[in-house]
Order: C-alpha cells, then structure tokens, then sequence
C-alpha cells in the first residue's frame, strides 16, 4: 500500500510551503488509494510547544486533509497502529536502533566536546577542507567507551559514514537523478548526549517503521537525504521513492518569509480565503494540471495529481493569483454554504444580519461578484447591518443646510407610503423623484441628505443597490435618528 506522510516540527505556525507539501502528500496518498501520515516531528524541545502543534493540527484540518494515522485535531490523542506519533514519545525506539548501530561497528560513541569540535573545524576551513569532524573515538572499542559513560563522561552517538569516497545518488520524482558527490558528509550525531535524537536519525527510523513508501518534503532537505540514505542502508531498511519539492518565492523572486506579508495558513483564514481555493492555489505552485485547469475541486485535484507533472523550477506565491483563485470557489459556493462561511466575519465584525434565507440569498446575488475574499463581505454588508444607524461626523455639513430636513421628511413620507417591505430599484428611484419635485431640491441636495438618512454618511455604497436590500421599517427607523438629530 502506498503511504505518504507530513511530519511537521511544532515550532511554529503551519507556514503556506508545509502546506504544500502537506497537500501533495495528501494528494497522492488518496489517489492512489493509501495511507495519509501526520507525524509530529518534536525533539527540538525548546522551540517545539503544544499550541503550536495544535494551530498546526487545526490547520491542516482546515484545509481539509484526512489522515489514516497520526494526532486527532480535536482530541490530540494518538490514531493508529504506529502509535505514538509524537517523536518526543518514541524515544525508546531511537535508542534501540541507536544500539543496534554501536554494537554492529557502525556508530560510535564520541566524546568530543563542542569546543574541539569548533578547533576542527576552523582548521578545515582555513585548510579548503570540507568542514568534517574527525574523532578519535572513531574506532573505540565499544566496552572501553561505555565504561567511560558509566564514569559520568557524556558522549554523542556517532554514525560512521561507511565509505568517504563512495558517491551515493538516487532518482528523485521532482529533480530525476540526485548525486551526491563523495566527501560531502562526514561522521554525523544521532543521538545527542542526552538522548535526544537529531531529524535526520529520527526520521529514517520513523519512515521506516511506520512502512512509508513516498517522502515529499522541502527541496532544503535535499542533503539530509544523503545521511539518510546512509541510515536506511546500515539499518536494513528500504529506502522509500523521494520528492523534493522545489522552494517557494516571494512576488520580488526573494524566498517567501515574513516580508512579504502572510505566510502562516491561518493567517490566510482569517484573512477569508477558503481551504478549497487555498489548496487549489498551492497545488498549482509547482505542479500543473495535465488538463490545463487553473480552477479545481480537491476531487479534481485528486484526481488529476501526479509526480510526473511536479516541476523542479521555483514556484512563485503570488497573492494577485490567489485573490482570483479564492474569488473563483467563492462565486462558485451556493448561497447557503457561503453565507455560513461569511457569518462568523459579520459576526467577528460586530454586524447583525438578517436571518431571513431568501433575503440572504437576493444580497449574495447582488455582492458575492464584488467579494475575492470572504473578509470583503464586511464592507459591503455593514450599511446592511440591522443595528441603529451612527451618524458620522462628515454627515453634519451636510445636515446643516435648510433644505436637508425637508429632504428627509419627505423621504420618510414617500417610504412610509410603499406597500411592500422592500422597494425595488425602480421604486427607489421614482421615489427619489418624488423627493425631488415635493422640495424643489436636485443634485447633491437632494442626495446627499438621503444617503445621510440611509447609511449615516453623505459617501458610501450606492444607494439603488443597498435600498432594495434594506426593509421599509429600518429605512424608517433610520430617517428618524436622523430627523432627532437635526
Ligand atoms: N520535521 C521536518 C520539517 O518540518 C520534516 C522533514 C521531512 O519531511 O523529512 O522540515
């Protein structure tokens, strides 16, 4: 079975690019009818925390991803036969393997201290050789170096890269052949002196065990997967098939980061994008659909996915495109599902609408082609909204010429006297007229008085669109605060 994973360290927010890579392993894990992984990837102690692995769980929740194995979003209790799944609770596993390596010959304990360390290096550096450590423990026999660890000596475990000169390559899905020259890496931790193991032990071991078949991940980790491959070797594991996602850049071709503005996925959410468009916009940052969509379902995209169309070129994040794509599944939603998903924007935003499905419906018709996110909502419904009017301070000039209070009398009067709860355009219009010969007003006279009594401002929204939307009460209820206020 094919079984991907996403095993992302709780050191901070899900950024867009751990997005994608989610997304594609995701994608490829439903398309061929596998195994989806969410593993958590902690022994970082300092940097890793509980809520960041939470906003991050919610994220890719959010988007939408399913997992077979890994940590419930909700309960945070651990789903699988792999359990558990947080590395920090593994750590008897990585001392096992740890172990296995010392006794097999092919790691070391090594007792060099992180000054010596440094020496060495500097003294590589200055000599043009690869910055590689050199330990004299490399050849230790076993015995000696525990009982030197019984003594209260402290020591890394070191594996000991079998052959110097030896090139290692494999084929990447994303990049075809990868070569690593030989000498690229020397002797490398796996295990720190307290125990704790580094990424890349972790992670063949954890890969491994949990049987995964396709690694995607960031191409910045292209040169672990040499140590990597190492591990897989002198462990006897199979070595999964790699891709290495190419990076993400900035609008200005500099890599994504904070500059640029969002870059986390909850700030997108809460910014209005939808998961869908999110994860038709990051599937297309680096991948392509063969049909040449740019607009497609999370089915589409599972169906279309596939390694072959991964591009190895940076991609660039652009938000003019994302903005487009969101607009797109927005539009696209019934009216029912996008007034759920706005409702908790109105309400973030203070503003009371209607409950009545059909008028709810009618507005959607009227604003959803002004909306690329749902946070544009806010603007366009607030004059909707059905709490009292405020009357802006720009509204007074406006209410002190003399002819305002008649303006907006006989706007109340002409209102008063419609039928239905609701004017049309056209009745709003003729109306307007009505206004106009009972006072002998025109232009901004006219106007501007009653969009004061509409929306409490003299600028703003044009009144034909608004009108039809608001009830015959409020619009009464609002020429009133008014009037009291002349
Ligand atoms: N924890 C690693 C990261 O967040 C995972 C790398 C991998 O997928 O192997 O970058």
């Amino acid at each position: 079975m094919i079984k991907t994973r996403f095993a992302p360290s709780p050191t901070g927010y899900l950024h867009v690019g751990g997005a994608r890579t989610a997304l594609y392993s995701y994608l490829f894990a439903r398309q061929q009818k596998g195994h989806f992984v969410v593993r958590i990837e902690d022994t970082d102690l300092e940097r890793s925390t509980v809520e960041f692995m939470k906003g991050q769980l919610a994220d890719l929740k959010w988007l939408g991803f399913q997992y077979q194995e890994g940590i419930d979003p909700d309960t945070l209790e651990d789903v699988g036969p792999n359990r558990p799944y947080k590395q920090s609770e593994r750590l008897a596993i990585y001392r096992e393997y740890a172990d296995k390596l010392l006794k097999e010959g092919r790691a070391y304990y090594c007792f060099l201290t992180d000054e010596e360390i440094s020496v060495q290096r500097e003294a590589a550096i200055k000599a043009s050789r690869p910055p590689q450590v050199n330990s004299p423990y490399r050849d230790m026999p076993l015995a000696e170096a525990e009982k030197k660890i019984a003594a209260g000596e402290k020591a890394v475990v070191r594996f000991k890269v079998p052959d110097l000169t030896r090139e290692y390559s494999f084929i990447d899905l994303v990049r075809g052949e990868v070569k690593f020259p030989s000498d690229m890496v020397g002797d490398f931790v796996c295990l720190r002196s307290g125990g704790m193991p580094v990424y890349n032990f972790c992670c063949v071991i954890d890969d491994a065990l949990m049987q995964m078949t396709h690694v995607f991940r960031a191409e910045e980790h292209l040169s672990n997967t040499l140590r990597q491959m190492m591990l897989y070797e002198a462990l006897g594991f199979k070595l999964p098939q790699f891709a290495h996602l190419s990076i993400i850049l900035g609008a200005d071709k500099q890599k994504l980061s904070k500059r640029h503005g969002a870059t986390s996925v909850n700030e997108y959410k809460e910014n209005g994008f939808l998961p869908e468009a999110m994860c038709n916009f990051l599937a297309l940052l680096g991948w392509s659909s063969p049909k040449g969509q740019e607009v497609l379902s999370m089915d589409e995209l599972i169906e279309q996915f596939s390694t072959d169309r991964l591009n190895s070129a940076a991609a660039v994040f652009d938000e003019v495109k994302l903005k487009w794509v969101n607009a797109q599944h927005l539009r696209a939603l019934p009216h029912a599902e996008l007034w759920s998903r706005l409702a908790p924007f109105f309400a973030q935003a203070g503003l009371k609408m209607p409950t009545d499905a059909d008028w709810q419906d009618r507005s959607l018709s009227v604003f959803k082609t002004s909306m690329e996110t749902l946070k544009d909502a806010v603007e366009l419904y607030r004059p909707l909204s059905t709490d009292a009017l405020v009357i802006h301070d720009e509204a007074k000039e406006t209410l002190g010429w003399p002819t305002s209070k008649a303006v907006i009398t006989e706007w109340k009067n002409q209102i008063a006297s419609q039928k239905e709860d609701y004017l049309s355009e056209a009745q709003f219009l003729a109306v307007q007229d009505a206004v106009k010969a009972a006072c002998g007003v025109k232009g901004k006279e006219l106007f501007m008085p009653i969009r004061v009594a509409v929306v409490g401002k003299p600028h703003g929204a044009e009144l034909k669109i608004l009108i039809p939307l608001l009830n015959k009460k409020i619009i009464l209820e609002r020429a009133d605060i008014v009037l009291a206020r002349i």
